[in-house]
Formats: C-alpha cells, structure tokens, sequence
C-alpha cells in the first residue's frame, strides 16, 4: 500500500473528522498482548457519521481497513498494518435493559455488560464476566466460556455496513455463529447486540461470576501481557493437552514465552515482538502436527503482515525449539 494511498484516505477522512484522523498511530497499546507496530490511518468512531466517512475514505482510496475492540485477541504485525484501522470510542459504549433485554452499543465492555444484567438480576451473561472483549469483538468471535457463548444470548447484531454506507439488523440465527466465529457479511462492523437474558436471583448470579473470577486468577496468567486462548480447542480435545504433551510450556522465542500457568497462552516478556509470538506458533503448530496429527488453529486473529521467516533467521541458535 503506497503512503499516496494513506494521504488520500486521512485527507477524506479528516474533511469528516478534523485531527481525530491519526496517521502512524500505535497499535500495541491498544492490545492486550502490548506488542505491534502502528495503524498506518486510526479513527476512533463516535458515531455512525464517523464510520460512515471511515467507508468513504476506503473507497476513495482503496486502502484495506480493518476493525478493532478491546485488542484482546489480536497478534498485531511488528510492521502495524497497512491500511485504516477503525475503532468504536464512547460514542458506542452504553447499555439499556427493556425488561428481559439488554440492548448495548459495540464497545461496551462485556464484563461490564455482565455487571448490568447482575443489576437487573437477569442471568446468561455470567461467561462474560472475565472476557476482556467489547460487545462488538465478542459478537464477532463468538465468544465463550464455561459452556456457553454469545451465541446463546444475541438476539440481534446490529452491524454498518462498511459496502452499503449504513446500519443494519441481523437476527442473532443470521450471524452464523460457531465456535470462535460469526460469519457476518463482509465489511459488518458490528456497533450494537441486543441480548436476550432470563430473569434469576441477583445473589445467585453473582455467586457464579465470583467463582468464574476466581477461577481465571488460579489458572490464566492474567498479570502478564497476553492474548487469551492461542489456539481453537481440536474437536473433542483441548489444545493446552496437546502443546503440553509436547513440551510446550518449556517453550520460548525471544521474549515470547508459552505461558507456565496454562499452556494455551502465550505472554509476551518486555521485548517480545510479534514475530517472536508467530515462531512460537508456528513451532507448536508443527510439534503437535508432527506428535498428533492434528492442525491447531490460531484463534488470535492476525492484523497486518504476520511473517516468522525473519525471526526465525534471526534468532537461530538462541530460540528455544
Ligand atoms: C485474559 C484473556 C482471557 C480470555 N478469555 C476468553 C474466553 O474465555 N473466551 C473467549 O471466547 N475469548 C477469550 N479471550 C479472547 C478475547 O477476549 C475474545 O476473542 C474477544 O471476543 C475479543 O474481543 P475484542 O473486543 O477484544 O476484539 P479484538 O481482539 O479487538 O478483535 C477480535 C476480532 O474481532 C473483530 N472485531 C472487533 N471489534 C469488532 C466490531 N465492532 N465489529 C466487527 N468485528 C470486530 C476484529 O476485527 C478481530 O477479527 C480472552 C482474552 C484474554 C486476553
């Protein structure tokens, strides 16, 4: 993508949004995992005007975009990305309940999306209450835990269609969800759900929100940069079985380590880069390939040019594979 292309985007988007149009703008702070180079354009949307005008740069330029939530499960390139990276600021972040509804606007929080249907004791949404994910990331991926998963809550996805130039509604039955994904149309950003909850008692919820909050402390190394599950469970297994079986958790490229606490977390030490974390993916990848005969599948998504090659060259001798 030529800077041309990028200075014909900002220059459309910032007639619409003035300085708020941020060109070079670091990505890694805006992810849990803390690593990865900048946004070569970044708009935090306040509105749908601002999505709006975020599709109006993309088509006059022909630049790639791409959205972002809480950065909580995304492997950022040590090169950024190339393209428009778009954001749902404040703008997005509210909730109203109508009786056993809660509708939420996509950069919600879900753990404080939790916490609202505790206030209205209404009960489905306890899994949320330690994904560190927005409404709109969680929708997307599908996300889940503890035997259940957005899938079994979303009554409707409201998305803007980056194409159409607008907002839309889908039935939760049209997101296709599955296991860590939704197939919404192309170019959906999603930027509102509607959940469908069940009325329960408020000390019951609560009771199990805690002990999902003390379960995560005991087994996820949560005081570390990290992006949650590496890997998609294989069906009718689990990925942390499998990289352990194979030495895994001794594991580690530069400042990419395999997690000590769970096997299917990978922390970034200061001075991981998103290389080292894609050497360490890989190697497991093919240890477990080789010992299983099993694919695993990331399930961090990858934003901008993901390549081990370098690292790997660059680090013979000292990675630990
Ligand atoms: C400590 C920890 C624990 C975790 N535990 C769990 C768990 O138990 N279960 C689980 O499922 N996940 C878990 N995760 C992973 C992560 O929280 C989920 O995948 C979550 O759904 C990502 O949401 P996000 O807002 O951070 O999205 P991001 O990570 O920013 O993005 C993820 C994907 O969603 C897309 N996306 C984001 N926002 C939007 C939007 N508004 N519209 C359209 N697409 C969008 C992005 O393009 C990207 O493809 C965990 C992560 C961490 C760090």
């Amino acid at each position: 993508m030529t800077g041309d292309a990028v200075a014909a985007a900002a220059r459309v988007l910032r007639e619409a949004c003035g300085p708020r149009a941020r060109e070079a703008f670091p990505m890694a702070p805006l992810t849990t995992f803390r690593i990865g180079g900048p946004a070569a354009l970044y708009l935090e949307a306040e509105s749908d005007e601002d999505i709006a005008a975020a599709a109006a740069s993309v088509a006059a330029s022909g630049i790639p975009w791409t959205v972002i939530g809480k950065g909580s499960n995304l492997l950022v390139s040590d090169l950024g990305f190339p393209g428009l990276v778009l954001r749902l600021g404040r703008g997005f972040r509210w909730a109203a309940r109508d009786g056993r509804r809660l509708r939420a606007g996509g950069s919600m929080p879900l753990p404080a999306l939790a916490g609202v249907a505790l206030v209205h004791g209404l009960t489905g949404l306890e899994f949320g209450v330690a994904i560190p994910a927005s409404l709109g990331g969680a929708v997307r991926m599908n996300a889940g835990a503890h035997g259940s998963s957005m899938r079994d809550v979303v009554e409707v996805v409201e998305v803007f269609s980056m194409g159409a130039g607008r907002r839309q509604e889908l039935a939760g039955v049209e997101a296709g969800f599955s296991y860590r994904r939704s197939a919404l149309p192309a170019g959906s950003v999603v930027v509102g759900a509607t959940l469908l909850l069940r009325p329960d008692d408020r000390a019951e919820i609560r009771a199990r929100m805690d002990d999902i909050r003390a379960w995560r402390r005991r087994t996820q190394p949560l005081a570390e940069p990290n992006c949650g599950s590496v890997f998609k469970n294989p069906d009718g297994d689990h990925a942390a079985r499998l990289v352990e079986a194979v030495g895994g958790k001794a594991l580690a490229v530069g400042g990419a380590a395999v997690s000590k606490k769970h096997a299917n977390f990978i922390v970034a030490h200061p001075g991981a880069t998103s290389a080292d974390v894609a050497t360490l993916i890989r190697t497991l990848q093919r240890r477990v390939a080789d010992r299983f005969g099993i694919e695993l599948e990331p399930e961090v998504q990858f934003v901008g040019p993901i390549d081990d090659a370098g690292a790997e060259d660059r680090r013979q001798g000292r990675a630990a594979v």
